[in-house]
């Protein structure tokens, strides 16, 4: 089982999108085991994008994500890293998909309303950014049999 993190960024609050999102996720079958609100600091959002430093999207990138409180959560599940990412869609509203996130519901290529860690090792090191340890919650999901086929003693 692996984990990710999650922001509903400071449109998808905005826009009164958050049961919406949150929704896609619990109906796709992954367990939220942290979410919170939090207004992203001008340094913490420098952090977070830090890998985007320098480029011409970089500082009205910052502005937006410290605009609006946002909601960080952690997803957890089987490559939920990569299925997170798809059913986000492509980075730019105005190109991703349909039936993804922000083709679903977002036109602008910034305002795209969700991030989500895009490896397994980012997703580690951003969860340790936004949540402490006793922000974490491991329980058992009583439907998880239901969610996955795990009679072989493998999760399928
Ligand atoms: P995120 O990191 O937020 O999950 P992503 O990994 O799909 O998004 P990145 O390339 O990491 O996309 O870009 C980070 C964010 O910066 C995008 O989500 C978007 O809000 C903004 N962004 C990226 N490229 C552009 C651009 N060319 N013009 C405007 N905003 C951009
Ligand atoms: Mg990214």
């Amino acid at each position: 089982m692996g984990k990710t993190l999650i922001i509903l960024k400071p449109d998808a609050i905005q826009r009164r999108l958050l049961g919406k999102l949150i929704s896609r996720f619990e109906e796709k079958g992954f367990q939220i085991i942290g979410l919170k609100m939090i207004q992203i600091s001008d340094a913490l959002a420098r952090k977070h994008y830090a890998i985007h430093e320098g480029k011409d999207f970089f500082e009205p990138l910052i502005r937006y994500m410290t605009s609006s409180p946002v909601i960080v959560m952690i997803l957890k599940g089987k490559n939920v890293v990569e299925i997170a990412r798809k059913m986000m869609g492509f980075a730019f509203g105005s190109k991703a998909e349909a039936g993804t996130i922000r083709g679903d519901y977002a036109v602008s290529n910034r305002f795209n309303l969700i991030h989500g860690s895009d490896s397994p090792a980012s997703a580690e090191k951003e969860i340790s950014i936004f949540f402490k340890k006793e922000e974490l919650f491991e329980y058992n999901p009583t439907d998880l049999q239901w969610i996955y086929d795990m009679s072989t003693g493998d999760i399928v």
